[in-house]
């Protein structure tokens, strides 16, 4: 019988697709929103785990806010001519009420920041979040419509020390889920009058082209015509080639803050590309940009991990006072498909097989007894034959499987199997708490020839 050791990615996918053989439901799950399968879920674990981890080892702690806030957050966070607020919210009025499925985590987290008055209490405030957001995109592999983001905001720090401090760490968590060359790309809009001198240039330069631009990227000239450089049509592809770039707009103060993150990350040895054309979609950042990439033979070449930058105004647009802040969000499914991480498929550590008549009492006694001492246990309650409980135990990935029979709980015993090791012993059954677990921390044995048919 096969026994599974590790979850791997399975063909490399982070979403549970149908089984081989499953029926059709009445009523299947909306599309581009998928269901995360327990098999599935220890890698998820895995890497949320590993990213609470590298946070806190920062000094962030976790933030929860809601799925749903007012429409009006992220149009007024997030900008009214962006992708995200003019084509993919979920919004609804709920007692006349404009709601939003959040799409994005920094404007609640910022939201929540001034509610609670924050800045009164702390002058840095460092957080972190995961959870899922919801964009009406067009579903693709890594694209979704309900998805799971792991972000975190520093606000009241105006950097760069703390801009190069997340790039570093985002490298060292990417490398810690095992995806080993991450790409840094880099780059800073300034800020309000280095971006509108830079718009007013961009708008002059591509103004006599307008005619070759794509629809969306024409209209976007009077509209936000940074975000043409974002476009991925090839119609645009000239346009933004030859068009000028920001960097050499940025006013004295946004260059020093830009000369001295360079600086930083050169220090801490941390490899970054400059991309004078790197916008991203959101309007509200200011100064330092960054997107990481990498895994391309799983993700693509236009696939971004993760994301983020500075958004000095927003806390104040928001109503708080003017603090800076800069933030980040990776895409989970994304991290999932191009992490190497391999988790244990075990379920249980032991399982307990009763047999015959009498047992099930006792055996549900042992089972509790086992978890009591900490280890998980599954006791089968159906009354199903030998075989099918060892094959019950052994697709559970259990170490141990636990045997009562009616002779040996007349006995006082248990009959103990290794599952791993394939022994198998009597052991009297006020030991067998002890030994079962000695078992189970013991090291799994070496592969034999013929195991694992
Ligand atoms: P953004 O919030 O647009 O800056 O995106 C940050 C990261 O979230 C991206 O780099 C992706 O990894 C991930 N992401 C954004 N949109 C989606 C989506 N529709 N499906 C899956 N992941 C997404």
């Amino acid at each position: 019988m096969k026994r599974k050791q590790f979850l791997t990615p399975r063909s490399a996918a982070a979403i549970s697709g149908p089984a081989v053989g499953s029926s059709t439901p009445l009523v299947k799950a909306v599309k581009g929103m998928n269901d995360i399968l327990p098999v599935d879920i220890g890698r998820w674990h895995a890497v949320e785990g590993a990213f609470a981890r590298s946070m806190q080892r920062l000094g962030y702690r976790e933030i929860r806010t809601p799925y749903v806030e007012p429409t009006p957050l992220f149009v007024r966070a997030i900008g009214e001519t962006t992708d995200v607020v003019e084509k993919e919210m979920y919004s609804f009025r709920h007692h006349d009420e404009p709601l939003t499925l959040r799409p994005e985590g920094t404007a609640g987290a910022v939201r929540a920041y001034v509610e609670h008055g924050v800045h009164n209490t702390e002058p840095v405030t460092r957080w972190y979040y995961h959870g899922p957001m919801f964009r009406a995109e067009r579903p693709q592999r890594g694209r979704y419509r309900q998805f799971y983001q792991l972000g975190a905001e520093c606000i009241g720090d105006a950097g760069p020390g703390c801009d190069a401090e997340m790039i570093d760490a985002l490298v060292g968590f990417l490398q810690d889920i095992g995806i080993e060359k991450p790409d840094v790309f880099l780059n800073s809009i300034g800020s309000g009058d280095t971006r509108a001198r830079y718009k007013e240039a961009l708008t002059a330069a591509l103004s006599p082209m307008k005619d070759k631009l794509s629809a969306d990227s024409q209209r976007r000239l009077t509209t936000n015509p940074l975000r043409i450089l974002d476009s991925k049509h090839p119609a645009d592809a000239e346009a933004i080639a030859t068009a000028p770039t920001i960097l050499d707009f940025l006013s004295d103060a946004d260059r020093a803050h830009w000369d001295e993150l360079r600086r930083q990350l050169d220090a801490l040895g941390t490899p970054y590309q400059v991309d004078p054309k790197l916008v991203r979609g959101l309007d509200y950042y200011t100064r330092t940009l960054f997107e990481i990439k990498g895994a391309y033979d799983k993700l693509g070449a236009g696939s971004t991990l993760l994301g983020g930058g500075r958004y000095d105004g927003m806390v104040k647009d928001l109503g708080g006072p003017e603090v800076p802040a800069i933030g980040f969000a990776a895409g989970l499914e994304r991290l999932l498909i191009a992490s190497t991480l391999e988790v244990s498929a075990s379920v249980v550590d032991v399982f307990v097989a009763p047999l015959g008549e009498g047992t099930q009492a006792p055996a549900l006694v042992l089972a509790r007894d086992i978890r009591r001492a900490g280890l998980r246990c599954e006791v089968d309650t159906r009354k199903a034959s030998m075989k099918a409980q060892l094959r019950r135990a052994n697709a559970l990935g259990a170490r141990v499987c636990l045997i009562l029979g009616d002779r040996e709980v007349n006995e006082g015993v248990v009959e103990m199997k290794d599952l791993a090791a394939h022994v198998q012993e009597k052991v009297a059954r006020a030991d067998v708490v002890a030994r079962a677990a000695a078992v189970v921390a013991s090291p799994v044995p070496p592969a034999r020839e013929g195991d694992g048919k």
